[in-house]
């Protein structure tokens, strides 16, 4: 995408560690300068963002899953000659459309939910315009980046189901974090000793369902649910690292999207995030199976004296 649009400054936040990385690259080859997603028009107009150049959002956002306006953004964008690109990956077709609120071209790891199984690579590129959409795929063939026909097999297998895991996925998602977050809120009580283990282990739980103040342009943008990755914060860096070895059902990895649920201590794949930070991403088990499986997995938790010492 950077490749056929060259262009000489991107505005750019947080999120995925692998685009900066890609970014970093084209910096070195042309001199693509970044600048601050989140600073006000007149930094944009101060650092010479214009015609040509990319706005690029991610939402909901890699790892806490908290998602960003994206019409607001198509507006700041297209006002000043910009062309706003969206990583989907978080919220897949079947949560949200980002061509209805103003996206240019939207990028998906398919590798994640698309796929959806853990089996393939792929990425995927949907633009608003035809021109674009030629000129891509000459330009593909000429760097070589062409999926192999296996992964494009098992691609059309995935899509089948596309719908129905990832609003599957995304309600016990929903579920999770309003069950650790109701914990979190509650002061406890006599005989409460889930909800104490969950409180004595849990710091804080984050995604797009509990932003609250956003919800009138939230629940426009993602109308079939707000992503089935979430992060939680457990007390200590200590705690964080062993709690996914406590799992039964989540299995420990990097990467997402699959039906099965995976966790990840975050800081083993990206040293900027907090190393409390565990990543969690519902697979499509059942709910009450993947509510118990944490549940008892704090529990472990505060009961080893290797950690909470
Ligand atoms: C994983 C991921 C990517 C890159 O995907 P690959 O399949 O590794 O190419 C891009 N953006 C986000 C938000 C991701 O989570």
């Amino acid at each position: 995408m950077l490749v056929h649009l060259n262009p000489r400054r991107i505005a750019i936040g947080g999120g995925y560690h692998g685009c900066h990385g890609v970014i970093g690259i084209l910096t070195k080859l042309n001199g693509l300068q970044k600048v601050a997603l989140h600073d006000d028009d007149a930094a944009w107009n101060a650092a010479g963002l214009g015609k040509g150049d990319v706005v690029h959002i991610e939402t909901p956002i890699n790892p806490t899953g908290e998602a960003t306006d994206i019409a607001h953004f198509a507006e700041r964008a297209h006002k000043r000659g910009c062309i706003l690109t969206v990583d989907a990956t978080f919220g897949p077709p079947g949560l949200q459309d980002p061509f209805a609120p103003g996206a240019d071209i939207i990028m998906h790891s398919g590798t994640k939910y698309i796929g959806g199984h853990s089996d393939l690579l792929c990425g995927i590129l949907a633009v608003r315009r035809n021109d674009w959409w030629k000129e891509l795929w000459t330009e593909r063939l000429h760097l070589g980046s062409v999926m192999g026909s296996f992964e494009g097999w098992l691609g059309l297998r995935s899509v089948r189901t596309l719908e129905l895991r990832v609003q599957r996925q995304s309600a016990s998602a929903e579920r999770l974090v309003a069950w650790l977050a109701d914990a979190l809120a509650s002061k406890g009580g006599a005989e409460d000793e889930d909800g104490d283990a969950m409180r004595k282990a849990v710091l804080r739980v984050q995604h797009a369902s509990l932003q609250k103040d956003d919800m009138h342009w939230l629940k426009k943008q993602m109308p079939n649910g707000f992503g089935p990755v979430f992060v939680v914060w457990l007390r200590s860096m200590e705690m964080a690292r062993a709690f996914p070895s406590k799992l039964k059902l989540f299995q420990h990895a990097t990467s997402l999207g699959g039906v099965e649920s995976l966790i990840e201590w975050r800081r083993m794949s990206d040293d900027s995030v907090d190393v409390r930070v565990l990543r969690v991403s519902v697979g499509v088990e059942a709910v009450e199976d993947l509510q118990a499986d944490m549940l008892q997995g704090f529990k472990a938790v505060l009961a080893d004296e290797s950690v909470t010492r």
